[in-house]
Parts: structure tokens; C-alpha cells; sequence
């Protein structure tokens, strides 16, 4: 059988811990060859731990978070790649500041495309997964992402295009990231009344649109719900230990929603879904 490959781009370091690390994980364990590739450094967040919280770090941000993400890299046991690109940051205001010149989303799609398609060329994965149009949530780093991994499908695989790239290479599926899809948001709340607890995703419920039509396939990785708990935690700047993201206990997340949850966006085998593999039709 041939070597599996698996590449998942996200937008800033902490992404991969908190949309799809189990799936890495669990993919990982099995042998299969996990690429991460982060578009940008993330130097435009915030520090978001209120422990952590000082002008030093906020300093610094730009290394930490770097370092961050090696710690992530090294539990989730994968490959890592940066993109290379400038966070775009979140625009604040109403209505919205002007992007900041020369930063992710400021590139053209074609241009920031590029040192996706030269890691896809490299690489070979035959999987591919991305944020969907509306890039999970709306920061345009996300949108950008989910932009520029479309452009990479199409184009890595062009033998007359980008030839200073490398050998073209053609993924055969792309999926979409379905985390905190709204049947899992509710199940999640309801987990929440049965505990006695306020679900302090509540108000996110609210806004977020039903979404669980669209999910083909569901990758029971509840086994690797640690490593995704420990790879949050590698990245100690943007996630509080005692804050939202651990407010469910994780052996009830793996009761509740053991899978993480994907849409089959474009496929050049023939599968039939629902699906349980990332890889059903290519194994
Ligand atoms: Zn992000």
C-alpha cells in the first residue's frame, strides 16, 4: 500500500489545536504522514490568557506563539510547516478598518496560493482539509485560508503551471472543517443542562447557522481527545486552562460527540458517504 499523506492548513498557530487535532492524532497513531501548515505567525492576536496577561508577553507575542506551536507540533506528533504570512488581525469597528498593507488577506489569492502549492508539490498528500467559504468564523485569515487551499487544489496538479513550484501533484480530496457544527453545539448544551452548568458557548449557538446538513464524514478519534486537550494547552498565551475551552469535561465530550465532523468538498475517487475515513475510496 502506498504512504497516506494528510495535509491540514490553518490560518494562525492554535488552530490545529482546536479544529481537527484528534483527527491529526489519530491519523498519526496509524501511520499515516500529517502535514500542518500554518499561513501566518499570528502576530496580530492578543494574549488571551488572563494569566498570562502582561506587557512583556504582549511584547513578545510573535516568538512565544512560535514557540507555542512547536509544543503543539511535538504532541500531536506531526509535520509542521509555516506559510510564511503576516496575520491580517481582526478588524475591530464598525464599519471595518482597512486591512493592514502587505498582510495575509492584503495578498492576492494567486500570490499567497504559492508556498501552498510548492508544500503540496512537495509533500504529495492525497488529502487536503480546509475552513469551509465562510472560513469556520469570519476572520479574514480564515477566509484567505479556505481561499488560497482552493486555488492550491486546482492548481498544484497543472503540469504547465507555477513550474518554478516543483512537480505538479494532485490531491484527490478536499474536505471542510465542521468543528462545532450546530448538532454538536447542541448536543454540547445539552450536556451542559444535564450538569448543571451554564454553556458558555450559549451565545455563539445563537449566532451560528445550521450547518450539520452539510457533514459527510465523521472521524471517531474520541480516544485522542487528550492530545487535543494537551496541544490547547501548548498553546499557553491564547487558552486559559480554566476557561471556556475545557468547561466540558473532556470524558463527556467523548461520550457526547465522539467524532470530529468534516464535509467531503471535492473528491476525485469514488466513495460513498457518510464516511468514517478521510481516506475511504483511496485506501
Ligand atoms: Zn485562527
Amino acid at each position: 500500500m502506498t504512504q497516506l499523506r494528510l495535509l491540514t492548513v490553518h490560518a494562525h498557530p492554535d488552530d490545529e489545536a482546536s479544529k481537527g487535532a484528534a483527527t491529526v492524532a489519530k491519523y498519526v497513531a496509524e501511520g499515516v504522514e500529517v502535514m500542518i501548515a500554518t499561513c501566518t505567525g499570528g502576530e496580530r492576536g492578543d494574549v488571551l490568557n488572563p494569566k498570562l496577561k502582561n506587557p512583556e508577553n504582549e511584547k513578545q507575542l510573535a516568538e512565544i506563539r512560535k514557540k507555542e506551536m512547536a509544543e503543539s507540533i511535538k504532541v500531536l506528533r506531526a509535520k509542521h510547516t509555516w506559510l510564511g504570512f503576516e496575520d491580517s488581525g481582526w478588524p475591530d469597528g464598525e464599519p471595518k478598518p482597512p486591512l493592514p498593507k502587505g498582510c495575509f488577506a492584503d495578498i492576492s489569492i494567486e500570490e499567497a496560493a504559492k508556498p501552498l502549492i510548492k508544500l503540496i508539490r512537495e509533500f504529495k498528500p492525497q488529502v487536503l482539509i480546509t475552513y469551509d467559504e465562510n472560513g469556520g468564523y469570519p476572520h479574514p485569515d480564515h477566509i484567505r485560508c479556505h481561499e488560497i487551499t482552493m486555488f492550491a487544489y486546482e492548481n498544484a496538479g497543472r503540469v504547465n503551471k507555477y513550474s518554478d513550484l516543483g512537480f505538479a501533484w494532485q490531491p484527490f480530496k478536499l474536505y471542510y472543517q465542521m468543528s462545532f457544527n450546530s448538532n454538536q453545539m447542541k448536543a454540547i448544551d445539552n450536556a451542559f443542562k444535564e450538569l448543571g452548568k451554564t454553556n458558555p458557548y450559549a451565545e455563539w449557538m445563537d449566532e451560528s447557522n445550521d450547518d450539520s446538513h452539510r457533514i459527510t464524514t465523521q472521524i471517531n478519534c474520541a480516544e485522542y481527545f487528550d492530545k487535543r486537550d494537551k496541544a490547547l494547552l501548548a498553546h499557553a498565551t491564547q487558552v486559559d486552562p480554566d476557561g471556556d475551552w475545557f468547561a466540558l469535561p473532556t470524558d463527556v465530550a467523548k461520550r457526547i460527540w465522539p467524532t470530529e465532523d468534516y464535509e467531503l468538498a471535492i473528491t476525485r475517487v469514488a466513495t460513498k458517504t457518510p464516511e468514517t475515513d478521510l481516506f475511504a475510496g483511496l485506501r
